[in-house]
């Protein structure tokens, strides 16, 4: 997948261009940004915890590979499997001979970003394995053909009756009515057997906890509980970046993750797998694998970008995003969307296969306001766009635009000449303060541009100093 500029802007038209899908986002988003805002004025110091998770994220991704060997060591000594993968490619490759090799057809997967990283389902079916999303929002894009809309809510753009017509589509028997209950109820029962018959359990995971080499994962839905202790094999598949060296550590992530996520102190679900079942164990994997994935991740330390890697995967920056909230998330071509999909996508897959995303930002600053680790991503999106000049990927009529202003700006004299013109030449069009131009020549489209101040500031502060 790519995302042009072209291609980002046709995408994110579609999407302005639709009234019932701005409103089913402006909801949702709406939802979850006045939860996260209760919950974490409910806390005795949320910024005091922020702090801390941020000091502890920067800490463990600078001595990765350390906690990563020990996450190894502890997860293997619990009897799970380790397996490290460089790219999508490898960690594919793992999961398709892992079935393989048990003869496995079919394979249930609760909700994972880092299998829609590696198109996991893709190979699956390719390998001859059935991959079924059990996420309640996950199935329904299976069902759809689409890929995720949100990192965190993936049908967060489908309505009620959108999602009814899908489930009459797959099911081929009438409901009675499309309301929420009943249209949950026909995913459990369609589900159910699916969790019975299945070989394999795909999961992502969260957190890797060092400290004991368990997996921690967060979800809403008893989909991920079954996934994991129902079939015979659980694989779990895990950005490096997710380890937390100890519990503590873990327990402060876990209390700002669903804060920020959903508005929720925790979500409904947190399920800690630390190897397979024990004997005695009434249920669990007999075996369990955990795939390390790198895919790009490593480029990033000791670089201008290592800061990113200490996300949590919260989706709260999407959520107050002006321009994601507007866009959507399909325009962003990756499973990851919004200010973090904006940054992490072009690291992971190429700017130059991206280079529309590190300019889909107004730079308003309100994804770092939010962020529970605070992570600079207005930083790193003007550091990507200094990147695409830098290699040549930046229009040519951006190229020719900056390269001007560049000389404008270091020249003093013809700043001021400039700004002089432009005061006189803009009076035919000024009106009410604002410059009124023919629709197709203005850049901001429907909005009018203000109009240029009667003096400038080098004028202001010319004047103070003479007075
Ligand atoms: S960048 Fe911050 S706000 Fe955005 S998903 Fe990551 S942790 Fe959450």
């Amino acid at each position: 997948m790519t995302a042009s500029t072209g291609e980002f802007r046709r995408e994110a038209a579609v999407a302005v261009a639709d009234a019932h899908l701005q409103a089913a986002l402006e909801t949702a988003t709406g939802r979850f940004r006045t939860a996260r805002e209760i919950v974490l004025a409910e806390l005795p110091d949320a910024d005091r915890l922020r702090d801390h998770l941020k000091a502890v994220r920067a800490a463990t991704i600078a001595n990765l590979a350390g906690y990563l060997e020990q996450f190894e060591q502890n997860a293997t000594a619990a009897g799970a499997h380790v397996h490290w993968a460089r790219d999508a490619a490898e960690a594919s490759a793992i999961v398709t001979r892992l079935a393989r090799e048990r003869g496995v057809t079919l394979a249930a997967k609760s909700k994972s970003m880092a299998t829609e990283e590696i198109h996991l389902n893709d190979a699956l079916l390719a390998a001859g394995v059935t991959p079924v999303e059990t996420d309640l929002g996950e199935w329904i894009l299976q069902l759809a053909g689409e890929p995720p809309y949100h990192i965190i809510a993936p049908a967060i753009h489908k309505t009620r009756d959108q999602v009814a017509a899908l489930f009459v589509q797959e099911t081929g028997a009438p409901l009675p009515d499309d309301n929420i209950p009943t249209l949950t109820a026909t995913a459990r029962r369609e589900l159910r057997q699916r969790f019975l018959d299945a070989g394999m359990g795909i999961s992502g995971g969260n957190i890797a906890v060092a400290e004991t080499g368990s997996i921690v994962l967060v979800t809403n839905e008893g989909n991920g509980r079954m996934v994991t202790s129902l079939p015979p094999v659980h694989v779990a598949v895990i950005g490096i970046e997710k380890v937390a060296p100890t519990w503590n550590d873990a327990a402060a992530w876990l209390a700002l993750l669903a804060r920020s996520a959903t508005g929720q102190p925790l979500s409904i679900y947190t399920t800690v797998i630390t190897g397979p079942a024990r004997a005695g164990d009434p249920d669990g994997p007999e075996e369990v694998h955990v795939i390390l994935l790198d895919n790009g991740r490593s480029r990033l330390l000791d670089t201008a970008y290592e800061e990113i890697l200490q996300c949590i995967r919260c989706g709260a920056c999407l959520n107050i995003c002006p321009v994601y909230r507007e866009a959507g998330g399909h325009a962003y071509a990756s499973p990851y969307s919004g200010p973090i999909g904006a940054v992490i996508t072009p690291l992971l897959f190429g700017v130059e296969n991206y280079p529309a995303l590190p300019h889909a930002s107004t730079l308003c600053g309100a994804c770092q306001d939010v962020c529970p680790v605070r992570i600079d991503l207005p930083r790193m999106l003007l550091e990507l766009r200094a990147e695409e000049v830098r290699h040549g990927l930046a229009s040519t009529t951006e190229s020719l635009l900056e390269k001007g202003a560049a000389f404008v700006l270091a020249h003093e004299r013809l700043l001021r000449l400039g700004r002089g013109a432009l005061a006189l030449g803009q009076k035919p069009l000024v009106r009410n303060g604002q410059i009124r131009l023919p629709a197709a020549l203005n850049p901001a489209r429907e909005r009018d541009l203000p109009s240029f101040a009667p003096r400038s500031f080098h004028q202001l502060w010319e004047e103070l100093q003479d007075e």
